[in-house]
């Protein structure tokens, strides 16, 4: 089984080529051993931090989220549908848990922006 990505591990954005055989699973077009690491994290169990808006209690105001972990790829819908139930009560600040070990996942959903109550209802 063959695999093609883009190291996004720095700006130089290497092709690289992962490939599993009998002998196991080699990386190659990698410049570095970050790129290697990382092709062989995504050919195994990719990651990713989720963003999202979330309404608030006020009207027309959303506010943006996100994990604090990585989570697996395959469980971004599983999050993106809590976060669409959230109804955040303002104020709220930066860095503020919304909800705890989301899934289950071991990571927590917090908010990226400070928002006042400003037009609450
Ligand atoms: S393989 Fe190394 S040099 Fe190439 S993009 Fe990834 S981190 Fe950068």
């Amino acid at each position: 089984m063959k695999k093609e990505y883009t190291c996004i591990m720095c700006p130089m954005g290497c092709s690289l080529t992962v490939t599993e055989g009998k002998s196991g699973i080699a990386v190659s077009g990698n410049s570095c051993r970050r790129g290697a690491e990382y092709a062989i994290q995504e050919y195994k169990d990719p990651k990713r931090i989720v963003t999202a808006l979330a309404f608030t209690d006020v009207v027309n105001c959303v506010v943006p989220v996100k994990t604090d972990a990585l989570i697996p790829k395959g469980k971004i819908t599983d999050v993106l549908a809590v976060v669409s139930q959230l109804k955040i009560s303002l104020p709220i600040s930066l860095g503020q848990v919304v909800v705890s070990n989301v899934c289950d996942l071991g990571a927590n959903i917090i908010v990226t922006r400070t928002l006042g109550a400003i037009g609450k209802r």
